[in-house]
């Protein structure tokens, strides 16, 4: 098996290899949190979900490294403009501080309704201003900035491998009409690596350094914390398509320009924009919709995940109610067809075949699920082609030569990229709220009793047999784990 990934950097499909042997390090480019996400921004968090799972269904460890943004980042991401995180403390009447946490912990909820992979790491700014000082030390040391106006500058001019990411030309680089010229850069793309005093000084949160008492720019942090985190060369990092050309050229710049090793990210993997009637959307634009807008709306935020999952994620996705609709009936339809392969089982009411299994057995992958499962394996690792995984997941269950049980496993395998979270939306189906209790509390004995069996301690384990037993509850042991029956 291997993945195939487009790389921004080259702008080509290239076969992944880590570097180191199953292992991958992962970097997204988290929220800003001043505000709910959107859900063209969830888009992002779901590829990388998709992604990640992806990674860990072929066997690789990942380390997820996400950061979030409270300092700096600035309403434009060159520079110009206020600092998003203090003028929505302004607007609401609350420290920065406290803005960070409600929206953090906003977008953590919404991740957790799309059943997003909780990163390995989460990394705030504000916490890690030593190491972007520590970093912005290392640069300067190098002879890549100066400084103008009390703020500290990145010259691009002294690293002649900028906007390569985003095959920007150098002789291109004028400054735009759109672009306010700050009058302390030497060239309009340069960027602020520190600022002191500026129009900024209003800043509420600010920290002493060598350059003077002030606030880093937007950018270095994700150069900082991704080393810290993930060492001064690593595998994979992604973000929004709209981050190429800016942010993610200005990460290059700042990490080879301080430890010169080149290439500092080795899979630049992009999402293309959710858009809403052409536009795109955005936190300060129109159409701003959020996942609870949609939960109020009637939706559940899997339907969103499942529309999410019908597009390729370098294609821009548009946005309707009526195309979230229509997820919303085809993930009800998926759903149905898997409580009819739930009922036609002969026991329906005890483990589901396939839950915890790492691995399938290859039995079944010789058998007819496996032409679907190789498949659905090969559209995933050919770009994570989600549409196409969807569609094999469909052809699985849609066939009446694959056993109940056997699509059933398929199934659950196949979710565990997908994300859809099939297994537990059966267990809703099959058990009202307070069965549902009985189903954890059983399946987290049997996960005691395992770990007691494999230390040895048989008595432990034979006494929760025999407590479940009392319950009737039968626990059988098979090769492939211990399920359960109603006795
Ligand atoms: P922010 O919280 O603004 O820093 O953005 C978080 C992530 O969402 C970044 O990776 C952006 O590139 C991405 N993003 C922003 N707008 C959209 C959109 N309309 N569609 C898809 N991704 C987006
Ligand atoms: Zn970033």
């Amino acid at each position: 098996m291997s993945l195939t990934l487009y790389n921004t950097l080259g702008r080509e499909l290239q076969a992944f290899e880590s570097l180191k042997t199953g292992r991958a390090g992962f970097y997204g480019c988290g929220p800003t949190v001043y505000n709910y996400a959107h859900i063209g921004n969830l888009r992002a968090y779901v590829l990388h979900d998709v992604l990640i799972r992806t990674l860990r269904r072929m066997g690789f460890e990942v380390t997820h490294v996400m950061n979030i943004t409270d300092v700096g980042h600035l309403s434009g991401d060159n520079d110009e403009g206020d600092d998003k995180m203090v003028t929505s403390a302004k607007e609401r009447g609350k420290s920065v501080l406290e803005v960070a946490e409600f929206y953090t912990r906003a977008f953590f909820n919404d991740t957790e309704r799309l059943h997003i992979v909780k990163p390995t790491v989460v990394c705030k700014a504000t916490e890690h201003i030593d190491d972007m000082i520590g970093l912005i030390k290392r640069i300067e040391a190098q002879g890549f900035t100066y400084s103008a106006g009390g703020n500290l500058y990145f010259d691009i001019t002294k690293f002649p491998p900028y906007g390569d990411l985003a095959r920007l030309r150098l002789d291109d680089l004028k400054a735009g009409a759109r672009i306010q010229v700050d009058e302390n850069k030497r060239n309009p793309h340069d960027f602020v690596l520190w600022f002191t005093k500026s129009k900024f000084e209003r800043q509420a949160l600010v920290w002493d350094s060598p350059w003077g008492t002030g606030y880093p720019g937007w950018h270095i942090e994700c150069s900082a914390m991704s080393i810290k985190y993930l060492g001064e060369t690593f595998d994979i990092h992604a973000g929004g398509i709209d981050h190429v050309s800016i942010h993610h050229t200005n990460e290059i710049a700042q990490s080879e320009a301080a430890t010169g090793i080149h290439p500092w990210v080795r899979y630049w993997v992009h999402n293309e924009f959710l858009v809403v009637d052409r536009g795109k959307m955005s936190k300060s634009g129109g159409g701003f919709f959020t996942l609870q807008r949609l939960v109020d709306a009637g939706y559940d935020p899997l339907d969103y995940r499942y529309f999410l999952l019908g597009g390729h994620y370098r294609s821009q996705l548009q946005f309707s109610y009526q195309a979230l609709e229509s997820a919303q009936n085809a993930r009800k339809s998926l759903m149905d067809r898997i409580m009819e392969r739930v009922n036609a089982l002969p026991d329906k009411s005890g483990s589901l075949p396939g839950i915890g299994l790492e691995q399938i057995p290859e039995s079944l992958t010789r058998r007819k699920p496996g032409i679907y499962l190789k498949a659905f394996n090969a559209a995933l690792e050919n770009d994570l082609s989600t549409p196409r995984g969807l569609a094999e997941l469909w052809g699985l269950l849609r066939d009446p030569e694959v056993n109940p049980a056997d699509a059933l496993i398929g199934a659950f395998d196949m979710d565990r990229v997908l994300g859809l979270n099939l297994a537990g939306e059966v267990e809703k189906r099959r058990f009202p709220a307070e069965s549902r209790e009985l189903v954890d509390e059983i399946e987290t004995l049997i996960a005691e009793r395992t770990a007691a069996k494999q230390v040895k301690d048989f008595a432990k384990a034979d006494g929760i047999r025999q407590t479940l037993k009392d319950r009737g509850i039968i626990l059988e042991d098979r090769p492939t784990g211990t399920v359960w029956r109603r006795g």
